[in-house]
């Protein structure tokens, strides 16, 4: 912290709750994977606003929906119908293969609330009672800050001070199938959320075969499988969702971050078991599914899920690995690169544990924004579309930050 401050960042100091620790730079616009502060400095940006600009920044085609939407009709509440949600809804579902119907919302969090509270819903219709309707979570994942949604985060740091919690949650190390087993087997769990890779608890994707082992012991305890790809979903691990590469089928999924390319919006998609679950009243919301989110979200959807996409993550993948396996090894800071796809961690060596924001602090000042999982790892979030230029500049500039760092 510079002792003169900005002025326009003091306000930010004064009337913001001071729930973040913001860099002190204002970015003022951004073109593909490269965003200019205030003072037109460039930064390539391998955070995409928390791996939600999927598409970059300033995609014409996302402006061009979004601006002739504002032109015709804004809002309408969703006591009345309007075309871009009908549309996205069709397409969500036929997109997903596996749902029927779709809620639509404005944000991650609120995704998982409203797929918690179907959980209950549906368990409640079954004639289960309340203790007989636990969702299991694991421990380092991440599902949002509503207060069930930060119950389901089983990881202390996002809890504290919140207590009372809501009732009902059972936490389970991830990937570990015995563990899981064993706390379905008392038959009192009616549902098993997870991400198919952690993103905010440190990039760490589930082991092969282990979606397919949490499904089956769902099917066996006749608990529903609910899957947040609110970071990992929309083509960022090379699939349009992070679960067609583990080959299971789930009851629910929740999305929001790429979804509407920086527009908010969120989703929450419904298997057969649970469509018909809420009825009139059940649920509800004000905003979710609003005409200019879904205009953007439906031309988000359409080219995140094209093979382009998908080519271009398997590509820039195999390049950031390289760029940061020869870093790493050169300097010896990485313990190991993992993750999916442009969902990528890495991992500080033990004696560097705790450091990761200080590396952010020399990325910026080289011109990079990159992520941390956590104080011990590095997370590369680029937008899936980001050019081979552009990554070879971000890594050039992560490489000079790394140097500055480790001397
Ligand atoms: C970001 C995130 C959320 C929360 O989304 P918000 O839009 O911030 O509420 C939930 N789950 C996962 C996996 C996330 O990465």
């Amino acid at each position: 912290m510079t002792s003169t401050l900005d002025p326009l960042i003091s306000l930010g100091q004064q009337y913001y709750l001071p729930i973040y620790c913001q860099r002190e730079m204002i970015l003022v616009r951004g073109q593909g994977a490269c965003v200019w502060d205030r003072e037109d400095r460039d930064y390539i940006d391998f955070s995409a606003g928390i791996a939600v600009c999927g598409l970059g920044h300033n995609s014409p085609d996302l402006v061009a929906a979004l601006t002739e939407q504002a032109g015709k009709l804004w809002h309408t509440s969703n006591v009345f119908y309007s075309e871009p949600p009908l549309h996205l809804a069709e397409e969500l579902v036929a997109a997903s293969r596996f749902a029927k119907r779709v809620f639509l919302c404005n944000s991650g969090a609120e995704a998982n609330e409203a797929a918690i509270k179907l959980v209950r819903k549906w368990a409640a219709a079954q004639g289960r009672p309340p203790q007989r309707r636990v969702i299991v979570t694991f421990n380092g994942g991440f599902h949002g800050r509503t207060l069930a949604a930060v119950t389901a985060t089983a990881q202390p740091k996002y809890q504290q001070g919140y207590e009372p919690l809501p009732d009902g949650f059972r936490y389970v190390d991830f990937n570990d199938a015995a563990g899981l087993e064993s706390a379905m087997s008392a038959g009192d769990v009616a549902a098993v959320m997870l991400e198919p890779v952690q993103g905010e608890g440190g990039v760490m994707p589930a082991a092969p075969g282990f979606l397919q082992r949490v499904r089956e012991l769902c099917d066996r305890h006749e608990a529903l499988l609910v899957l947040d790809e609110i970071q990992a979903g929309m083509g960022r691990t090379g699939h349009l969702f992070a679960h067609w590469q583990d080959d299971v089928t789930p009851d629910i999924v929740t999305l929001a971050k790429a979804l509407g390319g920086g527009f908010p919006i969120g989703a929450t998609l419904a298997g057969a078991k649970v469509a018909e679950t809420m009825q009139y009243g059940d649920h509800g919301t004000t905003f979710g599914g609003n005409p200019l989110a879904a205009a953007v979200a439906r031309v988000a959807l359409r080219k995140l899920a094209s093979s382009e996409i998908q080519r271009n993550v398997q590509r820039q993948e195999q390049a950031l690995r390289g760029g940061l396996a020869a870093i790493g090894e050169e300097l010896g800071l990485f313990s190991e690169i993992r993750g999916r796809g442009l969902l990528l961690g890495a991992v500080l060596r033990p004696e560097y544990a705790g450091d990761a924001a200080r590396i952010l602090d020399h990325a910026a000042s080289r011109g990079l924004l990159l992520l941390q999982a956590g104080p011990d790892v590095l997370r590369l979030v680029p937008p899936l579309n980001i050019s081979d230029e552009e990554v070879a500049i971000g890594m050039a500039r992560l490489s000079d930050a790394l140097r500055d760092f480790a001397a």
